[in-house]
């Protein structure tokens, strides 16, 4: 087997920010460039790598399967499937409405991928890990932890909501860094909203949390024309310089070797700083 050790990075931000549009496309790019890649949805929604597949839901989410069939190193197989460009996808999937805790469940399905050796069995270059972060509870955390990924993009946006999840995110990972996880901040990834004064609420943001800005996303219609064919702009609009900018951002990813330990502001900060910018939703 493989003793090639997968590059493992995770996407986190506030529920729909534009983290699954990111990472698929993200993944597209970079499977265009030729690198093996695997994308693992760590939300109960199990959406993020629908348009890696033609916009269908993946049939088997980890905890779904693991609850019906039990789980061993050839199930497991059956929750992975292979979307474009042989990028493969799997999505944690959650435990049943109302029953169970959806952070737990995430941390179970990454788990299982770890234990049964995927990335190494299947010779995966780069993992993405599409992950939420509307409460930055332990299970949720699970994609930063030691042994995953220590590289983590912030999705945000100019909005106070989004910036406050942005924090506890950075929160987060001087949790898993002090409990002796090599997790950093690698940058923001602003995905704007068109808010007033976003992108200048954003630098003042990242300057007071110690971690850059790496990649300005504006909104484009594209991405909807995209989906409404089933897939990414890298996919469906490859000529486009909407794509062009989805693979300038892959390509800094890959040759990205800077990280950083965020300093969280605390929310009266968090709030002022919106404030200045006349920036509430
Ligand atoms: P998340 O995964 O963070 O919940 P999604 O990626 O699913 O968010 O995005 C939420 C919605 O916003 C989607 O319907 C998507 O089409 C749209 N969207 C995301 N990024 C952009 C963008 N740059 N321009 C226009 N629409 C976007
Ligand atoms: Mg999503």
């Amino acid at each position: 087997m493989a003793e090639k050790k997968a590059r493992q990075i995770a996407i986190y931000g506030k529920g729909s920010i534009g983290k699954s549009t990111i990472s698929c496309n993200l993944s597209a790019a970079l499977a265009d460039m030729g690198y093996k890649v695997m994308q693992v949805g760590c939300s109960p929604k199990a959406d993020s790598t629908a348009f890696l597949q033609n916009g269908e839901m993946t049939e088997n989410p980890i905890l779904e399967y693991s609850r019906a069939n039990g789980m061993d190193a050839d199930k497991i197989e059956n929750c992975i499937t292979e979307g474009y460009k042989g990028v493969l996808c799997a999505e944690s999937g959650g435990p049943d409405p109302g029953a169970g805790c959806a952070g737990r469940g995430v941390a179970m399905a990454l788990d299982y991928l770890r234990k049964y050796e995927i990335y190494a069995k299947h010779d995966i270059d780069i993992v993405i890990y599409d992950s939420i972060a509307d409460v930055v509870c332990g299970g949720f955390g699970q994609p930063m932890k030691a042994g995953y990924a220590e590289e983590v993009y912030l999705v945000t946006s100019g909005e106070l909501m989004s910036t406050y999840s942005s924090n506890n995110i950075c929160s987060a990972i001087n949790t898993v860094a002090a409990a002796g996880a090599n997790t950093r901040a690698c940058g923001f990834l602003v995905n704007l909203r068109g808010v007033d004064n976003e992108v200048e609420l954003v630098t003042d943001f990242s300057n007071k949390i110690g971690v850059p800005i790496m990649g300005i996303i504006p909104r484009m219609e594209k991405v909807q024309r995209a989906e409404a064919r089933g897939g990414t702009i890298v996919e469906k609009f490859p000529d486009s310089p909407e794509a062009q900018l989805y693979r300038d951002l892959a390509k800094m990813v890959v040759e990205n070797k800077n990280k950083y330990m965020p300093t969280p502001m605390s929310l009266e900060d968090i709030i002022a700083l919106a404030r200045v910018h006349e920036a509430f939703e």
